[in-house]
C-alpha cells in the first residue's frame, strides 16, 4: 500500500484572530498544526469590532462566518458629521457583494467562535504556553517553549501580536513611529441612542478633535476618540454606562520582512497602524489565509512580496485618512467637508474606497 505523503510540522505562535485563521485554514485542508498562546484563553477584551467582507469570505468555508453573522450586527452605513451636522452618509449596503456590510462584533466573541470551530476540526489551542526562543538550523526551525515541550518544526507562523517575540528573536526590523496624540476608547451602553441603528458615525470638529462610534450590540457601542474621553466627542448622547475604557497612542510600524528561513510573520506582528478604516485585524486574517494558500501551493518564497506591499499601501492610506479626520486648518476644513459631502453622492468615487476598507481591492 502506498504511504501517504508526510505533512509538514507547523507551529503557530499566538491564538489571536491571525493565528486562529492560520490554524482553521490548515485544519480545513487536512494539516494538523500546533497553536500555542501565552494567555490563558481568548481575549476577554472587545478590541477590534469590525469584521470586513473579505474576512467573512475567508472564514466562510470553515463555518465560522455563519456563526459570526448569527451573533454580530450588520453595519449598513457610516455617517460623517462636522460639529454634529450631517455631512455625508456612506452606504456600505451599496457594495456589490453578497456581504454588503461590516459585521460588528467584539473581538472576544470572534475569537471564542473561531476557537470553538477549530476544536471541532480537531485542533485545540495550547493556552498558557509561551514561545521563548527560536533557532534556524539545517532548514528546520527549533522552538523553545515555556509551559509545554518545544521541538523542531518545518514552519513557524508568528502571529504573536505587536510585541512579537518571534520577530524579536529573529532580529527582524519593525520600522516606523508612534503618534504623540493620546487617544481613548470606551465600550458603553447608551439607552437613548439618538441616531439610526446599525450605522457607525464619525463626528469631526474644527480644532482637529474627532470621535467615532460603532454599534456592537443592542444599545451597546464602541467609542474611539483622539481626546482623553472617548464619549465626549459625540453630539446628543446624554447618558452612557461605560463597561470598558482605555487610552492609547497609535503606533505605525511594519516589519522589514515577513519571513526568514521557515519562519513567517502575520497580523500585528507584521504591521500596526491607526484604527481608522478598521482594517487592522482584517489584514491579519488575510495574511494568515495567504500563508496557508502558499504553503499548500509550495510558493511560500513569495509570501513577503505578496503581503508586504498590501500592508504598506494600507498604512499609507490609513495615515492619509487619519490626517483628513484630524484637520484643524480653517482653510482646508471647508474643502475636506465639501469632498465628504460630494463623495456621498458619487457612487463611482465611493465604491473603490469602500472596496479597500472591505478588503476586496488593493
Ligand atoms: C484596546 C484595543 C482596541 C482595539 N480596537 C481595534 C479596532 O477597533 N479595530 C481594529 O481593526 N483593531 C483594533 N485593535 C487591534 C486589534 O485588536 C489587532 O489588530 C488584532 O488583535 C491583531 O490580531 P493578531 O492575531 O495579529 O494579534 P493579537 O490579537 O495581538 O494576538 C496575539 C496573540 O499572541 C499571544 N502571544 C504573544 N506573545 C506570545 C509568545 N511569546 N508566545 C505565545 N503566545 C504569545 C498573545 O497572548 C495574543 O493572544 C485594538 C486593540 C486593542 C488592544
Amino acid at each position: 500500500m502506498a504511504k501517504a505523503p508526510s505533512r509538514p510540522k507547523i507551529l503557530i505562535v499566538g491564538a489571536g484572530p491571525c493565528g486562529l485563521t492560520a490554524a482553521l485554514e490548515l485544519a480545513r485542508r487536512g494539516y494538523h498544526p500546533r497553536i500555542i498562546d501565552k494567555a490563558p484563553g481568548p481575549t476577554p477584551l472587545s478590541k477590534a469590532v469590525g469584521i470586513n467582507p473579505r474576512s467573512l469570505e475567508i472564514l466562510e468555508p470553515t463555518g465560522v462566518t455563519d456563526r459570526l453573522m448569527a451573533q454580530g450586527i450588520r453595519m449598513q452605513g457610516v455617517q460623517a458629521r462636522y460639529e454634529g451636522r450631517l455631512l455625508a452618509e456612506i452606504q456600505i449596503s451599496r457594495l456589490p457583494h453578497r456581504f454588503n456590510f461590516m459585521l460588528a462584533l467584539p473581538q472576544s466573541e470572534t475569537e471564542t467562535v473561531m476557537e470553538d470551530v477549530l476544536v471541532s476540526l480537531g485542533v485545540r489551542p495550547e493556552w498558557n504556553v509561551e514561545l521563548t526562543d527560536i533557532r534556524l538550523a539545517g532548514g528546520k526551525v527549533e522552538a523553545e517553549l515555556r509551559g509545554a515541550h518545544g521541538g523542531t518544526f518545518d514552519y513557524v507562523y508568528g502571529a504573536d501580536g505587536a510585541h512579537s517575540r518571534v520577530r524579536e528573536v529573529l532580529n527582524l526590523g519593525f520600522s516606523g513611529y508612534t503618534h504623540k496624540r493620546l487617544w481613548s476608547i470606551a465600550d458603553a451602553t447608551i439607552p437613548d441612542w439618538p441616531y439610526p441603528e446599525a450605522t457607525a458615525m464619525a463626528n469631526l470638529h474644527g480644532n482637529g478633535d474627532m470621535g467615532f462610534i460603532i454599534p456592537i450590540g443592542p444599545k451597546r457601542f464602541r467609542a474611539v476618540a483622539n481626546t482623553s474621553d472617548a464619549l465626549s466627542q459625540l453630539p446628543g448622547v446624554e447618558s452612557a454606562q461605560v463597561s470598558q475604557s482605555d487610552t492609547f497612542h497609535i503606533p505605525v510600524r511594519q516589519a522589514d520582512s515577513y519571513q526568514t528561513g521557515g519562519v513567517f510573520l502575520g497580523g500585528d506582528a507584521a504591521h500596526v497602524h491607526s484604527p481608522i478604516g478598521a482594517r487592522g485585524m482584517n489584514l491579519g486574517i488575510e495574511d494568515a489565509f495567504v500563508f496557508v494558500r502558499r504553503l499548500a501551493e509550495g510558493t511560500l518564497d513569495g509570501y513577503t512580496s505578496e503581503r508586504h506591499p498590501v500592508g504598506r499601501r494600507w498604512i499609507l492610506l490609513s495615515e492619509r485618512l487619519l490626517a483628513g479626520v484630524q484637520l484643524s486648518n480653517p482653510l482646508l476644513i471647508p474643502l475636506r467637508n465639501l469632498a465628504l459631502s460630494t463623495l456621498a453622492h458619487l457612487t463611482a468615487v465611493q465604491q473603490p474606497m469602500m472596496a479597500r476598507v472591505a478588503g476586496l481591492r488593493e
